[in-house]
């Protein structure tokens, strides 16, 4: 052994404390499994933008289970708006207010808070629980698996020997590249502006959902505002021919946010961002061995429409950690290499499933074939006499309600 070298008392490495790999440990831990992270950034480092600031239910059951009181406290720092509105043309076509949170089990259908904010309470539960030793500064750089186990080298060349591996490194993966897996699809043609503005807190707005097709005042471009604790995210469908790095530059960007929001909120925005969408799944989720798990955005991307990005990455980082207890307390190899390879099938066909839905939304929004727009035109006529007409309006922008296939992790 080098100086350098390092044996890992935990059966798991985790590579990547993103929230999906923090919910893998997390979620380990509650099945008394140990294990350790290994983030590639320094510990204080800064986290940009609010990002999935919409945490849906099972996202927060998941987090209640592995940690008692986690989910619980994203609610509790979290808000859930109740009103979902949405405009065609600056004119109103649906509105809905609902009279309670919804949700079952204490838990709210979803609740809305800054990303960051959901990693700090993921990194205190981590702080507070045993089992799970996190390693700053220690960017994963190989993966060699065998019929034995995993060795992983970190930049640093600090080695690590473990049964599993769960590769939650985040889009660009090294883990994704290790294993052989490659990304496939698609990236949308136009760019969409993001931007987070701090809430008026003498005078803050309603909290709703906006969504406007072709506000009037922004050229007909689309804009969804959505709120979150503290804030507004803003995001902004560019057309093809805008030029979006121009757009999302100051002074630009506080005028179409003074414009949506209010000249109030003209000197509020605190993260602006221009994305084309990537829809992309890896064409494996487990390596050749069923050593290594991806899970999160190091196996898919998707657009954020159906907040389906950390949700999702959540649910991949249940079932691996579920999957890993049974291959670790399985009594034959071809068991525990089964309950991998299953991993490996069911999270491929969820993300596959997601990435398709996100696709119609984004599609949705897109389209501009003759046939769309005039499908959303008379949908916007009908809104006043039938409901359906503006509620459709209102609900396409996300594509469809449902998830994935669910798979039920097991203790
Ligand atoms: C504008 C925007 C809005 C979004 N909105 C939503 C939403 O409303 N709802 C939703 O569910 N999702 C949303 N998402 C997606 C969500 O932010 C991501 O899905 C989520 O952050 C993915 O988590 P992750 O842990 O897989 O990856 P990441 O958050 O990227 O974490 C990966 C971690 O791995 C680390 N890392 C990278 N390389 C290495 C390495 N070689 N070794 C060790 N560590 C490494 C990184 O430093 C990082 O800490 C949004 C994203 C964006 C950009």
């Amino acid at each position: 052994m080098s100086d350098s070298e390092q044996q890992a008392d935990a059966p798991v490495v985790v590579a990547g404390a993103g929230p999906v790999g923090m919910t893998a440990a997390l979620a380990l831990d509650a099945r008394g499994i140990d294990s350790t992270i290994l983030e590639a950034d320094p510990e204080d480092r800064d986290r940009p933008g609010s990002r999935a600031i919409y945490v849906h239910k099972d996202t927060l059951r998941t987090l209640e289970q592995s940690h008692p009181g986690l989910g619980q406290r994203l609610v509790d720092n979290g808000i859930t708006w109740s009103t979902r509105r949405t405009l065609f043309r600056g004119k109103e076509v649906f509105a809905r207010t609902y009279p309670d949170r919804g949700g079952d089990g204490g838990l709210p259908h979803f609740t809305s808070l800054p990303q960051v904010w959901t990693e700090e309470y993921m990194l205190d539960a981590i702080e507070e629980s045993d089992g799970i030793d996190l390693h700053w500064d220690s960017p994963v750089d190989t993966v060699d698996a065998s019929d034995d186990g995993v060795t992983v080298e970190t930049e640093g060349g600090d080695v690590w020997e473990a049964e599993y591996v769960v590769g939650a490194d985040g889009a660009g993966s090294t883990v994704r590249k290790e294993i052989g897996a490659e990304f496939d699809g698609t990236e949308s043609p136009n760019s969409f502006i993001i931007a987070d503005v701090d809430e008026d807190p003498d005078n803050p707005r309603k909290q709703e959902r906006v969504f406007h097709y072709d506000h009037p005042e922004l050229g007909g471009r689309n804009v969804l505002f959505v709120p979150f604790q503290g804030g507004w995210r803003v995001d902004i469908q560019c057309r093809e021919s805008d030029d979006p790095e121009r757009m999302a530059e100051e002074p630009n960007i506080n005028r179409m946010v003074a414009t949506v929001l209010g000249e109030r909120y003209r000197d509020r925005v605190t993260w602006v961002s221009e994305y084309k969408f990537k829809q992309v799944t890896a064409d494996r989720m487990v390596d050749d061995r069923n050593r290594v798990l991806l899970a999160g955005e190091a196996g898919h991307l998707f657009a954020p429409f159906g907040a389906r990005g950390m949700n999702s990455g959540v649910a991949d980082a249940d079932a691996a950690a579920s999957a890993i207890s049974v291959a670790l307390n399985a009594d034959v190899r071809e068991t525990a290499d089964g309950e991998i390879a299953e991993y490996g099938i069911r999270r491929q066909k969820a993300a596959e499933y997601n990435r398709a839905a996100a696709g119609q939304a984004l599609e949705y929004l897109q389209g501009d074939s003759i046939v769309t727009k005039t499908k959303k035109r008379l949908a916007a006529e009908l809104a006043d006499y039938y409901e359906p007409a503006g509620e459709w309006l209102d609900d396409a922008p996300y594509g469809p309600h449902e998830g994935p296939p669910v798979t039920i992790g097991q203790y």
